[in-house]
């Protein structure tokens, strides 16, 4: 069983990114052969700055090791060191639908939040994604929620491409956490945890000091009422019901038991330090491995190497089917 997922280098990772995806990459190194990659080429589609960008891929590599990626349990890398994703995501534009590119949520949130320019690039950034997948005929996907629509479009774009030249690519399923697939902003419980997206106060990162982990989680939106209960009518407070349940291994109606008759007050602070210990290995391992750029680059360098020997022969695979190119 082959596992795939990528996450941005964009600014530091959140709690969000944490349950929805970190975590669920550390498990997969025993579930199946794991594949993980820093996205490098989807953080250009927006305004960003080339010198913080190469700062960002070793914040997000440093994160990732120190969560429990093992570069001898999985293969870890740098998108923008295989150059197949590139070259397969030309091939696979040619079996994706415009129209549903125009339908993909993520395009319609983040262009209109773009100041400056809309690139083509994040028009089609599902389209690079379906070919980081589809590189490694992966068959499961772990990320989280927003993601969703993204994994059933490369399945999409795998079928059609099966269809039309002959059986090729897997068409992957995604994997959503059991708990925790869609963390939403504490200051805005209608809107998911960002990178790019979120409030500074609402977003907890993976590398804040306790303080500051407790001053955000105290001072999240909650409603008016007492009970710890999730509802439709309690975003804010059925959002760090779900918070606990996952950084504690249990469930939402467990923790609704647990605090049943408690108010507010004591279930807030019982989250902060839920996640505060939950966070602790990270942040304990994390300034070491940040700071030697080296090793990091090493380790992308094997990652690379072992990457492409996968990739190259699926590229190769699809070129084939597709008449393009000399013949092999
Ligand atoms: P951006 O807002 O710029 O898209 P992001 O916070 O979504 O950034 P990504 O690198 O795009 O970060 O996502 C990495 C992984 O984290 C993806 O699998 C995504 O589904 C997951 N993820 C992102 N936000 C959340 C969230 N709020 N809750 C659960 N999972 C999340
Ligand atoms: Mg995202």
């Amino acid at each position: 069983m082959r596992i795939f997922s990528g996450i941005q280098p964009t600014g530091r990772k959140h709690l969000g990114n944490y349950i929805g995806a970190i975590s669920q990459y550390v498990e997969g190194q025993d579930r199946g052969d794991a594949i993980y990659c820093i996205v490098d080429l989807h953080a250009i589609t927006v305004a960003y700055e080339p010198a913080a960008l190469r700062q960002s891929v070793y914040d997000t590599a440093a994160t990732l090791l120190a969560a429990g990626l093992d570069p001898d349990r999985c293969i870890f890398f740098r998108q923008a060191d295989v150059r197949e994703h590139t070259e397969l995501c030309w091939l696979l534009s040619a079996v994706t639908a415009y129209g549903e590119l125009t339908r993909m949520t993520q395009f319609k949130d983040k262009s209109a939040s773009q100041r400056e320019l809309v690139s083509a690039g994040l028009f089609i950034y599902p389209v690079l994604q379906a070919a980081d997948v589809l590189a490694y005929r992966a068959h499961e996907v772990p990320v989280g929620e927003d993601q969703r629509q993204h994994v059933e479009l490369m399945r999409d774009v795998a079928q059609r491409f099966n269809a039309r030249f002959g059986e090729t690519l897997v068409a992957p399923e995604v994997r959503l956490p059991a708990v925790g697939a869609r963390i939403m902003d504490l200051q805005f419980p209608d809107r998911k945890m960002s990178t790019t997206g979120g409030s500074p106060q609402g977003t907890v990162l993976v590398l804040d000091d306790p303080d500051t982990v407790t001053k955000k989680i105290r001072s999240s939106v909650t409603d008016s009422g007492s009970e710890v209960v999730r509802g439709p009518e309690k975003p804010g407070i059925t959002n760090l019901i779900e918070i606990l349940a996952a950084v504690s291994d249990s469930t939402p109606s467990e923790i609704e038991r647990q605090f049943d008759g408690q108010g507010y007050g004591a279930f807030k602070q019982a989250v902060a330090d839920a996640v505060i210990a939950y966070l602790a290995p990270v942040r304990e391992r994390y300034d070491e491995l940040r700071a030697d750029e080296g090793a990091l680059e090493q380790v992308f360098a094997a990652g690379a190497d072992k990457a492409r020997a996968i990739a190259a022969g699926t590229v190769a695979d699809v070129r084939d089917a597709m008449g393009v190119g000399a013949v092999r």
